[in-house]
């Protein structure tokens, strides 16, 4: 061991870099959930090789001012919370400022952004953490964002990066997560300059369920709705008859974002008790909705785990609303045999 050494900013901002981007769909879902919290209408992602060489989103969100440009690429700096207890009541999906900083470092990024009082969009190009100018450009109101060329100055980081499929197939699964959660925008992605969904905004998120899961499956599902104070619940659930080999089919949404839980994971295993044989799994598309301050998101850099202040009564909530749903359908009678 040397000296102790306080790290030169490149190599602090590289290490953070790497906690919040893991590959390409890192950068999809930190860039959708941007737009998302920007406020826009249509999103389109477009990928090239799985993500690795181009990852192109443009959104008609509020866009970025021009003189506030700079300062979005900088790591802990957000438009989205201000204060300290502004952590415990965030309703954006972002709000750690880190993620269009981290991403900068370690690839070459273009963005294109206009507000709607600005008479002409700015662009800027930054490339491995270095800015260059801010020139003027003609792009109606919104933003978009391309990422080329993501790790090429990590290069071992690079080499972690799978087959352009299998990274494509990641940047899928981040569509869907946030297309299943927002189906209110319209959103396309294109991947090796094929379209692979067209998503119009909908009101009910049956519609993308079909997309992405079939018809028969979208068909089939439970509608569930319960609310206990200020905790609410909704979504739909599997027909035990379309259940599946792996939990891959099971999404739940905080916020209109996506977490895992496995308390919440086991809850709704617990609520096909009997309904199910083993190895099976149900498919759910679940929303909750709880107040900011019962729920900390900021346990992890991606924010996919959160932690409840009451854990317990959020299962036992989603338990007995999911048992009451199965009471009152035609799966009453098999639920009547369950001990
Ligand atoms: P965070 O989302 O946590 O605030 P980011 O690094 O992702 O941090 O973004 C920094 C800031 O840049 C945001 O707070 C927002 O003000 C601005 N920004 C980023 N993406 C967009 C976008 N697509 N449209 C409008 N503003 C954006
Ligand atoms: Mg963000």
């Amino acid at each position: 061991m040397g000296q102790i050494q306080k790290l030169p900013a490149s190599v602090v901002n590289q290490i953070a870099a790497g906690e919040v981007v893991e590959r390409p769909a890192s950068v999809v879902k930190e860039m959708m959930e941007n737009a998302i919290d920007a406020g826009a209408r249509r999103l389109e992602v477009s990928v090239e090789r799985g993500g690795k060489d181009l990852i192109r989103i443009a959104d008609d969100g509020e866009g970025i001012a021009a003189e506030e440009m700079l300062l979005a690429f900088q790591p802990h700096a957000t438009s989205k919370l201000q204060t300290a207890e502004d952590l415990h009541r965030v309703r954006t999906l972002g709000f750690r400022g880190e993620a269009l900083a981290a991403i900068a470092e370690i690839s070459k990024v273009r963005c294109q952004t206009r507000r709607a009082d600005a008479p002409e969009g700015s662009e800027i190009q930054i490339e491995a953490g270095i800015a260059g100018p801010i020139k003027s450009c003609g792009c109606p109101v919104g933003t978009v964002m391309e990422v080329r060329n993501l790790f090429f100055n990590t290069p071992v980081r690079r080499t972690f990066l799978k087959s352009d499929s299998t990274e494509a197939g990641h940047v899928a699964e981040t569509f869907a997560r946030i297309a299943l959660a927002h189906p209110q925008v319209h959103m396309t992605f294109r991947s090796a300059g094929k379209i692979v969904h067209d998503l119009p905004a909908v009101a009910g998120v049956r519609e993308r369920i079909a997309t992405f899961f079939g018809r028969e499956l979208a068909e089939s599902l439970l509608w569930v709705e319960g609310k206990l104070e200020q905790v609410a619940l909704w979504g739909y659930v599997g027909h035990p008859s379309q259940s599946r080999s792996s939990t891959k089919g099971q999404y739940l949404f905080l916020g209109g974002r996506y977490v895992r839980d496995r308390s919440l994971s086991h809850a709704l295993n617990e609520a096909y008790r009997g309904l199910l044989m083993v190895g099976r799994n149900p498919v759910a598309f679940l929303n909750l909705e709880i107040p900011p301050e019962e729920v900390d998101v900021n346990v992890h850099p991606t924010k996919i785990e959160v932690r409840f202040r009451d854990p317990q009564r959020i299962y036992s909530h989603l338990l007995s609303t999911l048992r009451q749903t199965f009471l009152s359908s035609d799966l009453h009678s098999r639920l009547q045999a369950v001990p």
